[in-house]
């Protein structure tokens, strides 16, 4: 395993002028369009009426999106100052179609993404994600930076989406689940260090850093690993750190973790990660290969773990080595 990491905050000056790197190998359709791809049979029909009924927001983003850049020398706004900005009101979504001011194509009007994400926020809660921390931070994270600019307008739907290298940026509601779950232990949901296994675009990684000290997260892609710093960048978030490396080893060198999330799914869970689980640490964890469950295994001992099965669930495979 590379020992590479990158550390946050970079400076703001090394991102303002950086290009999003567009990525090889998207999921395409027969007219070379970029497709969403679902993450559990189950949710197929929960998504197209949620699809019906998000259209208008959507075109309302993709208008927001499409609207002229703002002249060269109009001020950067660090993403940060976004995030805190005033919460959109209830009725903000109609709003939407009006909105056209954008810092560029990729980086949608505040109000217009802070609309769609809301309502995001509340689909994900009506699927019965109840920890508020979760869903604050769920609705904290601009989730259409991590997406590229021409699928940012579905990056809301309840979907996971393609990001490149035959992989996807997981599911909304997956990532508040397994977060969800992380959570419930014995220390009130307190969580010191985590670690995520499989990085892909970072979203996942800027959500635990709303509910956690410290975030560690390993990509086995380069060129994944690299698109995550460059969304993560702007954000200057300050609790992340980024490795690349195969992440079934682990960072023993950073353990003992408070929670793991694998984001991709192996036939079993290594060996390795169960021992740099903390005690009373849990780890989530899909599992399987057509048919994948959601495992959640806590330490209870030196030698102890408890596992319990959860949901079925559908995420790209684990697997062992770099590329
Ligand atoms: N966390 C992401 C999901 C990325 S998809 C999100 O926020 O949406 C899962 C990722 O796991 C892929 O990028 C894949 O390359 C990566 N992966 C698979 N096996 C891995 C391994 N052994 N070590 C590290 N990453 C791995």
């Amino acid at each position: 395993m590379s020992d590479k990491s990158s550390r946050f905050p970079l400076s703001l000056s090394s991102v303002v002028d950086k290009k999003k790197s567009s990525g090889g190998g998207r999921d395409r359709d027969v007219a070379g369009r970029p497709q969403a791809t679902t993450q559990t049979a189950a949710k197929n029909a929960a998504q197209s009426s949620q699809r019906a009924a998000l259209k208008p927001v959507q075109q309302g983003l993709a208008q927001a999106l499409r609207a002229p850049p703002v002249p060269p020398r109009a001020p950067v706004v660090p993403a940060q100052r976004l995030l805190s900005a005033a919460p959109a009101p209830r009725t903000a979504i109609k709003n939407v179609m009006t909105v056209t001011q954008t810092n560029d194509s990729h980086h949608a009007s505040p109000l217009a993404s802070e609309a769609v994400r809301k309502a995001m926020v509340a689909r994900v809660a009506k699927q019965g994600v109840a920890d508020a921390k979760v869903l604050a931070a769920m609705e904290a994270v601009p989730r259409h930076m991590f997406v590229e600019p021409g699928l940012a307008s579905q990056a809301y739907i309840d979907a996971s989406l393609p990001i490149g290298h035959h992989q996807t940026i997981s599911q909304p509601y997956i990532v508040a689940r397994m977060i969800e779950i992380m959570r419930q232990n014995r220390h009130g949901g307190r969580l010191d260090r985590v670690l995520e296994i499989g990085t892909g675009c970072g979203y996942q990684a800027a959500v635990l850093s709303r509910v956690a000290g410290e975030v560690y997260s390993i990509e086995r892609i380069k060129p994944l690993h690299e698109l995550a710093k460059t969304n993560l960048r702007p954000l200057r978030i300050a609790n992340i750190r980024l490795h690349y490396g195969d992440g079934m080893l682990g960072l023993p060198q950073v353990a003992p973790f408070d929670g793991i999330i694998l984001a991709a799914a192996g036939l079993e869970v290594p060996q390795a990660l169960l021992e740099q689980l903390a005690i009373g640490g849990r780890l989530v964890a899909p599992v399987g290969e057509r048919q994948q469950v959601l495992e959640l295994i806590e330490r209870v001992g030196q030698r102890d773990w408890r596992r319990s099965t959860l949901e079925q669930c559908h995420f790209v495979p684990l697997r062992p080595g770099t590329v």
